[in-house]
């Protein structure tokens, strides 16, 4: 939590660990059947863009590399779910609020998200960016920074988009239920969510590091904030690390998971099963996932985004 005056701004980042051998379901590629309502190469750095949609289904691969199954590789603790709990909900809370729950309201949807072209935020160390990465992509917003003399991140191609919008899109469901909406800009300045990439988060590598393969980051408010007009919206800044997420499938995964914590859900599952789990090893949501948004979304909650 970080304190300005008697402005408290509250701020929530979720780190997300990749396995490097984990195993990928052999459906792991169905959700490219299902296209997203996105174009996202355009941009500008003042008006509203009117860009025009890229590429199209036939721009998909069908055919992504063959994915190797091992399942029972995991390197790091977890529980399994059984027959019994298979659809019971875990605690979305935010650690750092005493697992509090937090999520979008109504009113602010639908929820906008703009996929950049693969730009690169200012680089800085990992553990900087919890603080100051919600901020310094605001002011560059509201000073109307030129976005398009950002680098694009190394590794990165237009299929990325793809991929992330695609895992994004596995959230959907929820929408045909009436518990939120969301869809696609091509104005970041418009944008709830924002989405960057980067070759490598800076200080996660090397010999003994932490594999990081994405990172989100977004303001939290009290009720009593959000009506006021000293708090301005924030975008969620989501990153993708292009060496951990090379191939199109980690991709889409690693985009799902981090829209879960865009939307609200700030913990992680205790289930190996589960796509919110830490060193996620699925790509899409279980009954246990979708439970629990379902929970969160019909909840009232102290915290809002
Ligand atoms: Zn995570």
């Amino acid at each position: 939590m970080k304190k300005s005056g008697f402005l408290s701004l509250i701020y929530t980042t979720l780190v997300c660990l990749v396995l490097q051998a984990g195993y990928l379901p052999a459906d792991c590629q169905s959700g490219y059947r299902r296209l997203p309502k996105a174009q996202f190469n355009t941009y500008s750095s003042g008006a509203p863009s009117s860009g025009s949609s890229v590429g199209g289904p036939s721009r998909l691969s069908p055919s992504a590399p063959g994915i190797q199954s091992t399942p029972g590789l995991h390197i790091t603790k977890g529980e399994s779910r059984t027959a019994q709990n298979y659809a019971d909900p875990y605690n979305p809370g935010e650690e750092k609020l005493n697992m509090q729950w937090v999520r979008w309201p109504r009113e602010k949807m639908p929820l906008l998200i703009w996929i950049s072209p693969g730009l690169e935020l200012p680089k800085m160390p990992f553990d900087q960016l919890q603080e100051t990465r919600v901020e310094q992509v605001y002011k560059m917003f509201a000073s109307g920074y030129p976005l398009d003399q950002l680098p694009v991140a190394k590794g990165w191609s237009q299929d990325a988009n793809y991929a992330v919008a695609s895992g994004i899109e596995k959230w959907r469901v929820f929408q045909q239920e009436g518990l939120l909406s969301f869809g696609f800009t091509n104005n970041p300045y418009d944008a709830h969510v924002v989405v960057f990439f980067t070759d490598n988060f800076q200080g996660t590598t090397g010999p003994g590091g932490i594999i990081v393969g994405a990172n989100t980051c977004a303001q939290l408010f009290t009720p009593d904030q959000l009506v006021d007009p000293r708090f301005k919206q924030k975008p969620v800044v989501m990153e993708f690390s292009m060496s951990v997420n090379h191939e199109p499938g980690r991709l889409e995964g690693a985009a799902a998971h981090e829209f879960g914590h865009a939307l609200g859900i700030k913990a992680h599952s205790p289930y190996r099963e589960d796509l919110m789990y830490v060193d996620r090893v699925v790509n899409d949501l279980s009954e246990g996932d979708k439970a629990t948004l379902r929970l969160l979304y019909r909840a009232k909650t102290p915290y809002l985004m």
